[in-house]
């Protein structure tokens, strides 16, 4: 800085003593005062160029100035250039924050201190049906038409959650969400959708199993203690109190069977997957599953003899890599039903297939009463009967086709049933071909 006012001060004096030289003191004055003017106009048209250039928003190259104003466009330069990298690298944070809360599998929604949308990342447009770009600015109550999240938008402080029904809601169809407002800066709020459908269901589930059990425990017991007070308040003769003890008894392995089943779904959902490390002959399975169906048949039967035709194919000379056990209270499971649900006079046919893609299947086809096709996809549901008493009075606890589904899946097989009302049913469970050698 001072070498440049030497300098000035240098060629300032030169240009007086070629005056004086010229025209004495007049002519230094002149001398000088032409520098002066000089210097001051170089600046003015230097400063100028500057100012134009900063009024352009400094998008153009700065201009090639020497001096002291281009060191001053040099620093300038080299803070905008700074200011512009700090800039960009905060642009790309806030991207990457968009990015996130766009991939998160809760719905954000970002609101103003009056409640209009800011931003919205695609999940809650999604749940909320908002259109990101067309609804933003718009006053969040009036897009979510829901009495129960106007209430809760209304309140001053917002604790816990609400439960409102998702836009995609259908009669076929309902979607639940868990809606939460949270206050952040300055009186703005966050809004987070979650989709709790599969847990509201899984509650709804749950209840019902409860009270299903309930009800299926109630019913025997109910019965049982009848006969307790019947057989403690009258003097029965010795043959009616035999009667008694043996309905007491049925009602007793009533509630039993149900306590199993129960205890092997329960064991079935909470065991691991079952290896490729037990195996065994699948005749090995189907000689006691005989002799177990023929037992039922005669027990069912008036004269105490099986009347019902049974017929069972030999199985394949093959191995299953399988729980034994689970097989086969799967296969007993379904040639049990047939022989419960076929008259005396019907008949049920055991087979084996081998499927073209090395798949094993195992069907049980009976001549009973058939199921209408709407029972159909809803047999393997806990639970579920086409006739309640039929199935009661047969010792049913509708819970055997749901273990079988369940001990199929864990296989990596499958349960298939077809049935036509009046005809008779063909359950099939289906063995993959890994597990068969
Ligand atoms: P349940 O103990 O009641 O037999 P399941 O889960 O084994 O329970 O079967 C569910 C329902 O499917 C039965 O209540 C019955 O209505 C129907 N069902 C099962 N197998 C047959 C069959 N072979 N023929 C006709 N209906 C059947």
């Amino acid at each position: 800085m001072f070498s440049r006012f030497l300098g000035l001060v240098f060629w300032m004096a030169v240009m007086a003593a070629m005056g004086y030289w010229y025209a004495q003191v007049l002519g230094a004055l002149v001398g000088a005062l032409s520098f002066t003017l000089f210097t001051i106009g170089k600046d003015l048209w230097r400063g100028q160029k500057i100012s134009k250039w900063l009024r352009h928003n400094t998008v153009q190259e700065p201009p090639v100035l020497g001096g002291l104003w281009g060191d001053l466009i040099d620093r300038l330069r080299r803070i905008l250039n700074d200011q512009k990298k700090l800039t960009e690298a905060h642009q790309q944070r806030l991207q990457d924050f968009l990015s996130a809360i766009q991939a998160s599998p809760n719905g954000v929604v970002l609101l103003d201190p009056d409640g209009r949308i800011e931003w919205c990342n695609q999940t809650a447009a999604q749940h909320l049906g908002f259109d990101t770009k067309r609804d933003l600015m718009q006053h969040v109550v009036h897009l979510v038409r829901d009495p129960v999240f106007n209430k809760y938008f209304a309140q001053t402080t917002h604790d816990g959650e609400v439960i409102i029904e998702g836009r995609s809601t259908s009669l076929a169809f309902s979607v639940k969400l868990s809606v939460q407002l949270h206050a952040y800066g300055e009186n703005r709020q966050l809004l987070l959708t979650r989709d709790v459908t599969a847990l509201a269901q899984a509650d709804a589930m749950r209840r019902d199993f409860v009270a299903n059990v309930s009800h299926e425990i109630r019913t025997p017991l109910t019965v049982l203690s009848g006969f307790i007070e019947t057989l403690q308040t009258l003097d029965l003769a010795p043959e009616e109190q035999v009667k008694f003890l043996e309905l007491m008894a049925t009602q007793a392995g009533r509630m039993q069977g149900l306590v199993n089943d129960l205890l092997t779904l329960s064991q079935l959902e909470g065991s691991p997957l079952p290896q490729m490390t037990e195996k065994f002959k699948l005749s090995d399975l189907m000689g006691p599953a005989e002799t177990e169906a023929k037992g039922l048949s005669a027990a069912n039967s008036e004269t105490g003899s099986v009347l019902q035709t049974l017929r069972f194919d030999a199985p394949p000379e093959y191995h299953l890599l399988a729980s034994r056990h689970e097989i086969y209270s799967a296969v007993t499971n379904l040639v049990n039903n047939a022989v419960r649900y076929t008259p005396q006079d019907g008949a049920v046919t055991c087979t084996w297939t081998q499927m073209p893609d090395h798949r094993l299947q195992f069907s049980v086809q009976d001549t009973g009463p058939g199921i209408a096709p709407e029972h159909l996809p809803r047999l393997t549901e806990r639970f579920y009967r086409v006739d309640r008493s039929r199935s009661r009075e047969s010792g049913g606890t509708g819970l055997g086709l749901a273990i079988t589904k369940h001990v199929m899946q864990r296989h990596g097989g499958e349960l298939r049933i077809e049935s036509e009302l009046g005809k008779g049913s063909k359950f099939s469970l289906v063995f993959p071909a890994s597990r068969i050698v």
